[in-house]
């Protein structure tokens, strides 16, 4: 239920609406609006007998809300988020590009293709340190050595990083070194993590788990969102179906769909859905169209000998073009 106070009600008005769902057994989260605040209630297995709450100072109206997921929902939160990172803003529009390779290799191939994203006038550079492998036998990335090379190239570029915490375990160090941590498909139901990941002081890019459905990826968010942090980026990066021409089937759906139940941002890998290099600039290009916020792109300068994905990693020329393009489709 979401209790919605009148325009101009007092902070002391809506501490007394908080009060009282407490005493009731639930927790409120007071979120304030450009209009008015409202406060989501949280806990509740059955529907809540308002009659206390309406009687509040202060009180406008009781919304129920019809989803198993509250904090993430439009029902409950009707303007957009936008997520600020320093001075970047992700969910005004204008889409965001984040670019880099799939791993951080070595310092000086993670600083070859940082110089190349800042030239292309990118703000947001992605590297995993961590990487969740589907073989025990690849590249599992270089660990907390690679958050120190991401650190180095954030000093020396002024990019921004973006790279995944695997687990609960590796999750505090990532947030140390990152500005945003990314939670893989892989983790997507990794309750726990997600739970932790909700104490972060950081933004949170949420991938879709390649079998999750958007309610259960929209529940994911909630987990993280329900511990306090409310940045949370969704990203739609392909799922499983019997299509096997790509590694996965990216779900363009995924954006407009999220775009009616959500106020989150969502953004859109087209690498990892594609697989393939030669698809990832028109699926790039129709995220876009579709309306996704942003992009996460692999790219490296030397693909034929990356220690991972470097069939689908672009190599910079092409990260050119694909900027090009996009610029026509804004
Ligand atoms: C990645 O971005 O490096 C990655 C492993 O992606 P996903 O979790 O979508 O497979
Ligand atoms: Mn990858």
């Amino acid at each position: 239920m979401l209790v919605v106070m009148k325009n101009g009600a007092t902070e002391a008005q809506v501490q007394a609406v908080l009060d009282e769902i407490q005493k009731m057994g639930y927790r409120g989260v007071s979120m304030p609006g450009a209009q008015r605040t409202a406060i989501c209630i949280i806990g509740n297995q059955q529907p809540i007998n308002d009659v206390t709450l309406l009687a509040l100072e202060g009180v406008k109206e009781t919304i129920p809300v019809t989803k198993s997921y509250k904090l993430v929902s439009r029902e409950t939160h009707l303007e957009p988020s936008i997520i600020s990172i320093g001075d970047l803003k992700i969910g005004t529009g204008e889409p965001v590009i984040m670019a880099g390779p799939c791993a951080v290799e070595s310092e000086e191939q993670a600083m070859i293709i940082a110089m190349f994203v800042k030239r292309c006038g990118l703000k947001i550079y992605r590297g995993g340190a961590f990487k969740p492998r589907t073989s025990p036998y690849s590249f599992q990335g270089l660990g907390i050595k690679g958050l120190k090379i991401l650190d180095k190239v954030r000093k020396e570029t002024g990019l921004l990083i973006v790279t995944e915490a695997t687990d609960t375990e590796n999750l505090e160090v990532v947030e140390e070194y990152t500005d945003i941590i990314q939670i893989g498909a892989r983790n997507m139901q990794n309750y726990s993590l997600l739970r932790l990941a909700g104490h972060a002081s950081k933004p949170v890019l949420l991938k879709r788990g390649f079998a999750a459905t958007i309610d259960e990826w929209l529940m994911a968010a909630e987990y993280i969102i329900s511990e306090g942090n409310s940045r949370v980026i969704l990203c739609e990066r392909g799922i499983r179906t019997f299509s096997d021409d790509t590694r996965h089937t990216l779900d363009l759906a995924a954006i407009p769909a999220i775009k009616e139940l959500s106020h989150l941002p969502i953004i859109v890998d087209p690498s990892h859905a594609a697989g393939r290099r030669d698809f990832v600039i028109p699926l790039a290009k129709g995220a876009i169209a579709a309306g996704a916020d942003g992009l996460i792109i692999e790219v490296h300068h030397d693909p034929t000998h990356a220690l991972s994905d470097g069939a689908q990693s672009l190599f910079p020329r092409q990260l050119e073009e694909l900027i090009k393009d996009i610029a026509h489709l804004k």
